[in-house]
């Protein structure tokens, strides 16, 4: 169970070292005033924070340019991570590395005390994305090459430009609490985060603020637009026997037969699911050359569902099909689970503070350089041609019938401790998602601007929460007597399963030489589109 915030709530860091025994009491009751009279101070804070983020904005800037200069995947993020940890460890963060056996994982931490809030985004990429920025039409920077297509290189940027303003606005104003830093590691896979939670990364924490990027500004609550499911990804390895595949087939028992097999059974069960199930899966080994019966073959789902009964069905007919397709070929089966996650659930009572943040923030000034970018790649993918966002909408009630799509693994965990996910628009609207398009604008103002924007509201939301312990308490009241009233968290992984923290290590081993050559040296160039040539915006004439 994740500690409710306590004792430790009223001790200041700077409050601590004047401290001798037997004061305490005068010093809780002192801490208590100063908490209560820098709450009537928050709204100068608040504006404060804004000011030094803006006074950021070079840094926010590199950061962003920065980790999508290294377009580094799944459980391969080492070289962002290692910039980012040396940012943090430079400003006086503690560092733990490797948490949850996971190597590019790891925690920072600044201050001490309660309320503990921290901070969360993604830091990997997809691939092939690879794309020059500013570039309205697909032109890779290295051909075949992991990209981030996703946008998740502008999330850091977001969160440690806020972290690094929260530590500047304790220190000067005496604010009490800690802040820690966790990166997504691996979230394309959903690979990590069920087991920070395994691990007891969240049990002293109170309030999680995640951040992603979107190209509206936005945050939400409960199941929010009802667009999001929960998976088990797991890898399907089948064993049969090689023999010539022409020579003596009936020597053989083909491990691809059961992949096959397995596959049309699926496809034909498909029908009669729940609407709200989504399945899909690649051959990841179909073996090796026609004439040899492949011993070895193997296949990898993910399966969705809107909650974990449903999700756990689909896993277990998944392993039965599994099961069936090796008996009838004469091979056997073992599976790997790679992944899990729960359907995000939001809490309300920091989403609609965080909203209030949001629409005092507004949206970023486009210029129209960015709205010609947006424009431009809109038309050259065949989306709806309208730019760029500008304006907010005001916070949405729950969809009532949730439909599903994709996953996030910080569902696990919503499920563990009360936590928001802030979109924050640092991306263009109406593109497909995990391709090329959503990287054109990553490493442009479009993104420098939406993650500026982000960072403040980080920043003010954390603060609010900071200063006001009776709204820590209220967010868990509604994730006690609202959330998990009636369903709690259990989690898809078994005592055994482990990250997956092999995977994408060939990939990576492939394109980081050539990638290397483009990383962006902030040294010489002002930025990353300045490094490149990148003339902005780059975008088809008109015929
Ligand atoms: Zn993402």
């Amino acid at each position: 169970m994740p500690a409710r915030f306590g004792g430790g709530w009223l001790r200041g860091n700077r409050m601590k070292k004047f401290c001798v025994v037997g004061c305490m009491t005068a010093i809780l009751l002192a801490a208590g005033g100063m908490r209560a009279q820098q709450a009537a101070e928050l709204p100068a804070l608040k504006q404060e924070a804004a000011a030094e983020v803006d006074k950021m904005q070079l840094l926010t800037q590199q950061m962003v340019d920065e980790i999508f200069s290294f377009s580094e995947l799944g459980f391969q993020e080492h070289e962002t991570s290692k910039y980012v940890t040396g940012i943090l460890e430079k400003n006086g963060f503690h560092v733990e590395r490797g948490v949850a056996g996971v190597p590019t994982a790891w925690v920072a931490t600044y201050g001490s005390g309660k309320p503990v809030i921290a901070f969360i985004t993604d830091i990997d990429c997809i691939p092939r994305a690879s794309q020059k920025p500013g570039v309205a039409y697909h032109d890779p920077i290295v051909e075949g090459a992991p990209g981030h297509g996703e946008g998740h290189n502008s999330g850091m940027a977001v969160n440690v430009t806020a972290a690094l303003v929260l530590k500047k606005l304790m220190d000067e104003h005496h604010i009490g609490g800690t802040i820690k830093l966790i990166p997504g590691v691996a979230e394309e896979l959903l690979g990590t985060k069920a087991f920070y939670v395994r691990a007891g990364m969240f049990k002293d924490v109170d309030i999680v603020l995640g951040a992603h990027v979107e190209s509206e500004f936005s945050t939400s609550y409960g199941t929010g637009n009802g667009e999001w499911s929960g998976l088990v990804s797991v890898q399907y390895f089948f064993h049969g026997k090689a023999a010539h595949a022409a020579g003596a087939p009936w020597e053989g028992r083909s491990a691809l037969d059961a992949v096959e097999l397995m596959d049309t059974g699926w496809d034909f069960r498909r029908e009669h699911l729940r609407p709200a199930q989504r399945s899909h899966r690649v051959i990841i080994n179909g073996g090796d050359q026609p004439n040899v019966v492949p011993s070895e073959a193997a296949v990898w789902y993910y399966f969705r569902e809107l909650d974990y009964t449903h999700i756990k069905d689909l896993y277990d007919l998944g392993n039965m099909m599994a099961d069936s397709a090796a008996k009838m070929t004469g091979t056997t089966v073992d599976h790997k689970l790679v992944g899990s996650a729960w359907p995000p659930f939001l809490n309300k009572v920091i989403a609609e503070t965080q909203q209030k943040n949001i629409e005092t923030v507004g949206m970023p000034k486009w210029s129209e350089a960015d709205q010609t970018l947006a424009k431009a790649l809109q038309k050259e993918i065949g989306a709806k041609v309208e730019g760029l966002k500008e304006k907010i909408d005001p916070l949405a009630e729950p969809a009532k019938k949730p439909t599903g799509g994709g996953s996030d693994d910080i569902g696990d965990i919503s499920w563990n401790v009360p936590m928001v996910y802030l979109m924050y628009p640092a991306n263009i609207p109406n593109l497909p998602g995990h391709s090329w398009a959503n990287g054109v604008a990553m490493a442009t103002p479009i993104a420098h601007k939406g993650s500026t924007a982000g960072a403040k509201v980080q920043a003010m939301t954390a603060l609010d929460f900071f200063l006001q312990p009776q709204l820590v308490q209220q967010a868990w009241d509604y994730f006690r007597d609202v959330q998990t009233k009636e369903v709690h968290y259990e989690p898809f992984l078994s005592a055994d399963d482990k990250p997956a923290v092999e995977m994408n290590k060939e990939k990576m081993e492939k394109f980081a030489p050539q990638l290397k050559k483009y990383y962006y040296d902030p040294g010489r160039y002002k930025t990353y589109l300045e490094q490149l040539g990148i003339q902005y915006p780059t975008v088809k004439t008109q015929p």
